[in-house]
C-alpha cells in the first residue's frame, strides 16, 4: 500500500493557518495531528482536541523517550509533535496535516524530506494585525512581538515547496486542497505497480 502524504503547514501566527487547517480535516480525510505544548489553555481549548497540555517535565520526558517527531520553543513554550501517532497514520496510508512553527517545519524537513510543506501569508501586515488583535487574548507586547518575528519567519519562504495567500478564507482552503490532490498525482511508487499491472494486462 501507499504511505500517506505527510503536510506540514505553517506561516505567521494570525495568518490563518489553524483555521484552513480545520476546514480541510472538515471535508477530506486528511488527519490533523494534535501537538504536545507547555501552555496554558486557553478558554476554548480543550486537552487532546486542541493540543495535550503538558508540565514542562512531561516534555522534558517525552523528548528523552524520543517520542516527538520535532519539538520547538515557540514564544518561551515547548511545543512538539507526537512521532508515534503520526508515523502510524502514515504507514496505515493516511495523509496527515502537522500545523506547526517554522522552526519544527525545518527539523521534519530533515527527518522526513518527503513530507509537503506549505507556507501561508497573511494579504498584509496590517490585516494581521487585526486578526491577532481580534482575538483578545494577547497583551498589545505579545502583538508587538509576534508581528516582529512575522518579519523573520517570512524569510524561510524559499524552503517550502508550496505558499497560500490567505486573503478570502475559502479561497486559501480551496488552494490547499488542490496541493494536496496534486501531491496524490505524484509519479510515486504505487503508479509504478500500476504500470506493471497494465503490462501484465496486455
Ligand atoms: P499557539 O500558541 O498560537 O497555539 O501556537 C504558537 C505557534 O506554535 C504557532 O506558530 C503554531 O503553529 C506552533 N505550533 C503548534 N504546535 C506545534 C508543534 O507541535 N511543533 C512546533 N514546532 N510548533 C507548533
Amino acid at each position: 500500500m501507499d504511505k500517506g502524504r505527510l503536510f506540514v503547514v505553517s506561516g505567521p501566527s494570525g495568518a490563518g493557518k489553524g483555521t484552513i487547517c480545520q476546514k480541510l480535516v472538515e471535508d477530506t480525510n486528511i488527519e490533523l495531528s494534535v501537538s504536545m505544548t507547555t501552555r496554558n489553555p486557553r478558554s476554548f481549548e480543550k486537552d487532546g482536541i486542541n493540543y495535550y497540555f503538558v508540565t514542562k517535565e512531561e516534555f522534558q520526558k517525552t523528548i528523552a523517550e524520543d517520542g516527538l517527531l520535532e519539538y520547538a520553543e515557540v514564544y518561551g513554550n515547548y511545543y512538539g509533535t507526537p512521532k508515534e501517532m503520526v508515523m502510524q497514520k502514515l504507514n496505515e496510508g493516511k495523509d496527515v496535516i502537522l500545523e506547526i512553527d517554522i522552526q519544527g517545519a525545518m527539523n521534519v524537513k530533515q527527518a522526513y524530506p518527503k513530507g509537503v510543506f506549505i507556507f501561508i501569508l497573511p494579504p498584509s501586515m496590517a490585516e494581521l494585525r487585526k486578526r491577532i488583535t481580534g482575538r483578545g487574548s494577547e497583551t498589545e507586547d505579545a502583538i508587538n512581538m509576534r508581528l516582529g518575528e512575522t518579519l523573520k519567519e517570512v524569510s524561510y519562504i524559499d524552503k517550502y515547496d508550496y505558499c497560500v495567500v490567505n486573503g478570502e478564507l475559502s479561497e486559501a482552503v480551496e488552494r490547499v486542497r488542490a496541493i494536496v490532490k496534486a501531491e496524490h498525482s505524484r509519479v510515486s511508487e504505487s503508479i509504478l505497480h500500476l504500470i506493471k499491472k497494465y503490462e501484465e494486462e496486455i
